[in-house]
């Protein structure tokens, strides 16, 4: 029999790359490497935007992130074992956080892995990231890649999103079949988001709930921002007109100056409030896990939930209401059935709530507005949070110990999904790959305030920010060291203490290496006047911010969650 001429056949290459542009997927965040090196290419060729970086965690990093601001699973690509394993941390990441991402690795002979005959880059790649994500597939024919495709962002997608493994093993790519015959075997996922909603009497009982409470809250999670149902959520906060804290990734959902927000009386109102209604938030260790001194009397609070996992419900307190749905549709279902004539609580509660608030604003005023040199926190992140103020589209990347907690709770947030962080972990090292995504997905400017611990963790991407002339710019909130740069050598040795660096670290020079702008500052007015202009040039910018090496404290607001040794002398 003739061999078919080429032009009826296609690849797994080809197959791979229709597959995903099939399914609308635009961007993967990669790192070339054998076997994936040519997939790259050929997905750059065949019209997807390919962003290759310097190590596969930040590629992980990026795709999560990607897939929290578009509700699409963010692709990161990586060759077999160890850059596997880099962009697993990130792949479990996203598991954690809910947010939808597959990562695709390349993988070694399966005949050599599987008698493990000792093949280059030998491992198990699909065992090993199973128990890491929410689903994992491999695919061992070109005729499956349109099912494996579906299968992982369906997974990646419905019901709680989150990450999915699709493991490539590198002889899958070459292999070749009828060009007609592939493309009738690819399948565009129908639906992958569906609305769900709750039976009508689970929303009467929320109702019933609610409208029993004389000190409701409202928490606004991360999947609210998720769900991207801004308008519903919006009208379903003000029509009940509670108190609401946003978690951190939920500020801005609605805008943080708005005047129920009570994140600057959060003390109070977990402590006095008798009913919370959680919205796309866990009752996880971030909220103390609903109980403990911060939460007030034991037993003294009911809780309603929206979460789209029914697992989720009682999974810390007991939920006397569970609406099981996705945010959008329960929001609507909420407002029809309340109505008009909503009772909003009493003034008593709001206007305490309210004034605490306005007092608290009211002290940290003036001292974000020193102009301290060597800089502190709050002279610093005053700056940044009046360029927030004006430039409400910029994409705000956070992370670090001190630089984080502060940055938080200084920095207010005035549109939906314009913040990036640490998550639900609370790691270190999501920043530049947070910002690259941040800046592709959307096209808008992103400040990224790092600590300069945080950002060793993945400074190296600076070059992949330079290299795509990404609008970035980022701030090393500089204090010589982890949580404070004064740290000592508790045996006294010649050695530097384990928890300080190179003291007046020049990391605006790392910047320049690669073309992009850096500039050292050490008083506010200086860095707003950098800031200014890294926003107006749209250049890769690096900000490295003095801080006093004695400002912040350890761990920063989380000290507690240290062990504390009671046999030691220091
Ligand atoms: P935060 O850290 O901001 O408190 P979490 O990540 O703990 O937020 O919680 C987010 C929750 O939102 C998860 O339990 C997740 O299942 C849920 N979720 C995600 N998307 C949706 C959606 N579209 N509708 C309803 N719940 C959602
Ligand atoms: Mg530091």
């Amino acid at each position: 029999k003739a061999d078919p001429a080429p032009e009826t056949l296609t690849d797994g290459f080809h197959l791979l790359i229709d597959a995903l542009k099939l399914n609308g997927v635009e961007t993967i965040y990669n790192v070339p490497g054998i076997p994936i090196t040519d997939l790259g290419r050929y997905a750059q060729a065949q019209g997807l935007r390919v962003l290759s970086f310097r190590h596969e965690q930040h590629a992980g990093y990026a795709a999560a992130a990607a897939g929290f601001l578009t509700k699409k699973p963010g692709i990161c690509m990586t060759v077999s074992a160890p850059g596997f394993l880099n962009g697993l941390t990130a792949l479990a990441h996203a598991t954690t956080n809910c947010f939808p991402m597959i990562l695709i690795s390349g993988s070694s002979e399966r005949e050599i892995v599987d008698l493990q005959r000792g093949d280059y880059e030998e491992m198990d790649q699909l065992a090993i990231a199973r128990p890491h994500c929410k689903a994992a597939y491999r695919i061992l024919h070109a005729e499956d890649i349109g099912l494996g495709v579906a299968r992982a962002i369906r997974a990646a997608l419905t019901g709680r999103p989150g990450g999915v493994y699709l493991d490539v093993p590198g002889a899958l790519l070459g292999q070749v079949m009828d060009a007609a015959e592939g493309q009738k075997s690819l399948i565009e996922v129908v639906d992958p988001n569906p609305t769900s909603v709750p039976g009508p009497e689970a929303i009467d009982r929320a109702v019933e709930v609610l409208k029993g409470a004389k000190k409701p809250l409202i928490i606004i999670g991360k999947g609210a921002a998720y769900a991207q149902a801004d308008e519903e959520v919006r009208k379903l906060v003000e029509t009940l007109g509670f108190p609401y804290l946003p978690m951190s990734m939920a500020k801005g959902l609605l805008p943080d100056d708005h005047v129920q927000c009570a994140s600057a009386a959060r003390s109070l109102v977990l402590k006095e409030s008798d009913c919370v209604f959680l919205i796309g938030a866990r009752l996880n260790w971030l909220l103390g896990h609903g109980q403990g001194k911060n939460w007030g009397e034991k037993g003294a609070k009911k809780f309603v939930q929206i979460d789209i996992e029914p697992s989720e419900m009682d999974s810390n307190q007991k939920i006397s209401a569970p609406l099981i749905g996705d945010i959008g549709s329960v929001a609507k279902a909420l407002l029809e059935k309340i109505g008009s004539d909503w009772k909003k609580p009493s003034e008593e509660w709001t206007g305490a709530v309210r004034s605490k608030v306005e007092g608290n604003v009211a002290k940290m005023a003036p001292r974000l507005k020193n102009n301290n040199s060597p800089m502190d926190y709050q002279g610093s992140l005053g700056v940044i949070k009046d360029a927030m103020k004006e430039n409400p589209d910029v994409i705000l990347v956070n992370e670090g110990a001190n630089a984080l907690d502060q940055c938080r709770s200084i920095v207010d947030l005035h549109k939906p999904r314009k913040r990036l962080d640490v998550g639900t972990w609370g790691i270190m090292g999501i920043g530049m790959g947070s910002a690259v995504a941040a800046a592709v997905e959307t096209g808008n400017q992103v400040l990224a305030v790092e600590g300069d611990s945080a950002f060793g963790f993945c400074g190296m991407e600076i070059e992949t920010i330079c290299r795509y002339n990404l609008p970035v710019c980022i701030v090393i909130m500089n204090n010589n060291g982890i949580y404070r740069g004064d740290g000592e050598n508790w045996s006294g040795g010649e050695d530097p203490s384990t928890t300080v660096f190179v003291k007046g670290s020049r990391y605006d020079l790392m910047m320049q290496a690669f073309g992009g702008v850096g500039v050292t500052v050490d008083n506010p007015d200086a860095l707003r006047q950098a800031v200014k202009e890294a926003f107006a040039s749209r250049k890769p910018t690096l900000i490295n911010a003095v801080i006093a090496e004695g400002a912040g404290k350890e761990s920063g607001n989380i000290g507690n969650l240290n062990p504390s040794s009671v046999v030691a002398q220091q």
